[in-house]
C-alpha cells in the first residue's frame, strides 16, 4: 500500500481546526483564461452525467486536474467512500486527503479509527478532529502511538509539537525545547510571537536561538514599536549576537524617514 503522505503545512502556522477545509477543489492556474474556463466546465458539466463517469475518469487519468476535482466532488457529493478509499489505495494522495476530510467534517471518529489500521496516516486526522473537540490528550495520545511507527516517526512528532503550541502548552514545548528538540523550539518560538511575548523571545534569543531573534525583530517591528525594536536589537548586538548586527542595520534602512 503506498499512499502517498500530504503536506502538513507545519510551518504556516495552520491550525489543525482548519484542516478541514476541502483542499481538492483547487484549480488554480489550469487554465489561462476566463473563457478557457468556462469551456472546460462546459466539457465537464456533460461528463459529470452518471452514465460518462468512465469518460470522466479517463481524463482524470490523462492528467486532466479539473477533471479530476469534479470527479471528487461528485464522489464527496454522493458519500462514496469506498471510491474515495478506492483511489487512495492505488496512490492517489488527493484523494485520500479527501476522505480524511470528509471524515473529520462529519467527527467520524470510529470510522477515522478504522481507517487507520490500513492508513497509518489517518491517525494524524484523528488527532485533528480530536483536538477540534477539545481532547488535547487524546490527541497527543493516537500521535504518541503514531510515532512508534518507523514510517511516521518523524511526521507524528512533529504533529506533536503543533498540537501543544495550539493547545498553549507551552511549559512541555519548553521541557522537550531545553532538552535539544530543534522542531519545539521552534513551536516555541512561534507561539511566543503569536502572543507578543517579546521577553520570552529576548531570552532565547539572548540564548542563540536565530529563529526567536528574527520573531523578535518581527514582533517589534510591527508599526508603532520602532524604537523598542530598535533598542532590543542593539542590546543583542552590543552582546556579540551577529545575526542582531545584521537585523539592525536592515532594520534601520528599512525605518520610515
Ligand atoms: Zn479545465
Amino acid at each position: 500500500m503506498a499512499v502517498e503522505i500530504p503536506a502538513l503545512h507545519i510551518d504556516d502556522q495552520e491550525r489543525a481546526d482548519q484542516w478541514a477545509g476541502w483542499s481538492y477543489y483547487r484549480r488554480y492556474y489550469v487554465h489561462d483564461s476566463v473563457e478557457e474556463y468556462a469551456a472546460c466546465d462546459l466539457l465537464l458539466a456533460g461528463l459529470a452525467e452518471p452514465d460518462r463517469e468512465g469518460e470522466l475518469r479517463a481524463e482524470v487519468d490523462r492528467g486532466n486536474l479539473c477533471a479530476f476535482v469534479r470527479l471528487i466532488g461528485i464522489l464527496v457529493d454522493d458519500h462514496r467512500l469506498d471510491d474515495l478509499r478506492e483511489l487512495a489505495r492505488d496512490g492517489d494522495g488527493r484523494a485520500f486527503v479527501t476522505l480524511m476530510q470528509l471524515l473529520v467534517r462529519r467527527e467520524a471518529e470510529a470510522q477515522l479509527r478504522q481507517e487507520s489500521v490500513e492508513f497509518p496516516w489517518a491517525t494524524s486526522w484523528l488527532a485533528a478532529l480530536l483536538v477540534r473537540q477539545g481532547r488535547v490528550d487524546a490527541a497527543l495520545e493516537v500521535l504518541d502511538s503514531l510515532r512508534q511507527h518507523p514510517d511516521y516517526e518523524h511526521g507524528a512528532h512533529s504533529r506533536i509539537l503543533s498540537v501543544l503550541r495550539e493547545a498553549d502548552r507551552v511549559d512541555e514545548l519548553r521541557r522537550l525545547a531545553d532538552s535539544g528538540d530543534r522542531g519545539a523550539g521552534k513551536q516555541l518560538n512561534w507561539w511566543l510571537f503569536d502572543h507578543h511575548d517579546v521577553n520570552g523571545l529576548r531570552r532565547r534569543a539572548a540564548d542563540g536561538d536565530d529563529l526567536a531573534l528574527r520573531c523578535l525583530a518581527r514582533l517589534l517591528g510591527e508599526p508603532g514599536d520602532s524604537v523598542a525594536a530598535a533598542s532590543a536589537l542593539q542590546e543583542l548586538a552590543d552582546c556579540g549576537h551577529p545575526r542582531a548586527r545584521k537585523l539592525l542595520e536592515r532594520f534601520r534602512s528599512d525605518a520610515p524617514g
